[in-house]
């Protein structure tokens, strides 16, 4: 109850009404500059400057308007492209988030829960087990941070959103479609902008499919047989390959989007041209998209990832059978910040610039 309570009472789980509530007696006019104050303009009660210096006050401190988290560290990488933040929530519960800036775009990483419970052998957040769902509250605000620090950095509007952080986003679906909304609506990014990935949580898939709000789905297959695919994504013995496509199918007849594969490479696991060629069985039908990702180091999975020469070779095996193929950019590896690789403890710090704030 209590962690319920705090992430619904935090800045960002307030509605429209509730803080008409909360500023009943002032203007009207005041519940549109705090929202205004809140998602436009990003800023926190205290930096709301053109609010009465008394209201501010009572704005800030008010139980209702705090953060949900604290930051506890900011760890930068790739030359400055890259941060990675690690949150702390009132309960203790520890996530993390990513931003990253690209030639002609950036983009945030968010945790959708502390921890996973899908134990995908492979990554880092799954190692650690599920601590708990984020509230749709505590998934805006890191977005929220995130499109401030692109403001305060200088880097333009935050255009992307990936639900790729700690967590399996479709094993929240409340709380992350809420948090899509109102990203969508009040921070004003485009649903085509927002990617959801999942491990393949079929019923999620199914519902996400018949929402109005048609965001991109990123599907983490690496594995294209049950057999390998049960021991790198125990989810699968519940939901396997042929229905997992099943699903697959459903959402892009019904959204008309494309979904993308993602496919962690491992040396010798999945990468052999055996593999490419089940893949490309899988992604041809539904004209998926395979984002390639060399697997990143995680301290309980001591397999490697192939070699550089192994993914472009993987690549040109799926490009020649005809499936639109991508090496996706490695980002934040010197801080534990890259795909798989968030366990809520910071990171290693590997020559990282740290940054510590109250
Ligand atoms: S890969 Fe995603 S779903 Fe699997 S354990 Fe990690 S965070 Fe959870």
């Amino acid at each position: 109850v209590r962690v319920a309570l705090a992430a619904a009472s935090s800045r960002y789980g307030l509605t429209r009404d509730d803080l008409c509530g909360l500023l009943d007696g002032e203007p009207r006019y005041r519940v549109e500059q705090v929202w205004d104050g809140l998602y436009r303009r990003l800023r926190a009660p205290a930096e709301m400057t053109e609010l009465p210096a008394s209201l501010r006050l009572r704005l800030e401190e008010h139980p209702s308007l705090q953060p949900a988290f604290e930051l506890c560290t900011e760890q930068v990488a790739d030359g400055g492209a890259t941060v990675k933040w690690l949150l702390v929530a009132a309960d203790g519960s520890r996530i993390e988030t990513v931003l990253m800036r690209y030639r002609n775009r950036v983009t945030a990483c968010v945790s959708s829960q502390a921890g996973c419970a899908m134990a995908c052998s492979f990554c880092a957040t799954g190692q650690i087990g599920f601590g708990r769902n984020l509230g749709a509250a505590e998934i805006t605000e890191q977005v929220v941070r995130a499109a401030r620090a692109c403001e305060d950095l200088g880097w333009g509007r935050l255009g992307n959103l990936v639900m790729m952080g700690m967590g399996e986003p479709l094993a929240n679906y409340r709380s992350v479609l809420a948090a899509l909304r109102r990203c969508n609506e009040d921070l004003g990014i485009g649903a085509r902008a927002m990617t959801v990935s999942t491990v393949g949580i079929i019923p999620g898939i199914r519902r996400l499919a018949a929402e109005p709000l048609q965001v991109n789905l990123a599907v983490s297959l690496h594995a294209a047989n049950d057999e390998l695919r049960d021991s790198l994504v125990p989810v699968n013995r519940r939901y396997p390959i042929a229905a997992l496509m099943e699903a697959c199918t459903g959402y892009t007849e019904r959204t008309r989007r494309r979904i993308s594969f993602e496919w962690a490479c491992i040396a010798g696991v999945n990468d052999r041209r055996s593999d490419a060629e089940e893949l490309a069985r899988l992604a041809r039908p539904l004209r998926a998209h395979v984002n390639l990702i060399p697997l990143n180091p995680t301290p309980g999975f001591l397999v490697a990832g192939s070699t550089p020469g192994d993914v472009r070779r993987f690549r040109d095996d799926l490009l020649a059978a005809g499936v639109n193929t991508t090496i996706r950019n490695t980002r934040g590896r010197e801080v534990d910040g890259a795909c798989g690789q968030l366990a809520g403890g910071g990171g290693a710090l590997r020559g990282a610039r740290v940054a510590s704030r109250p």
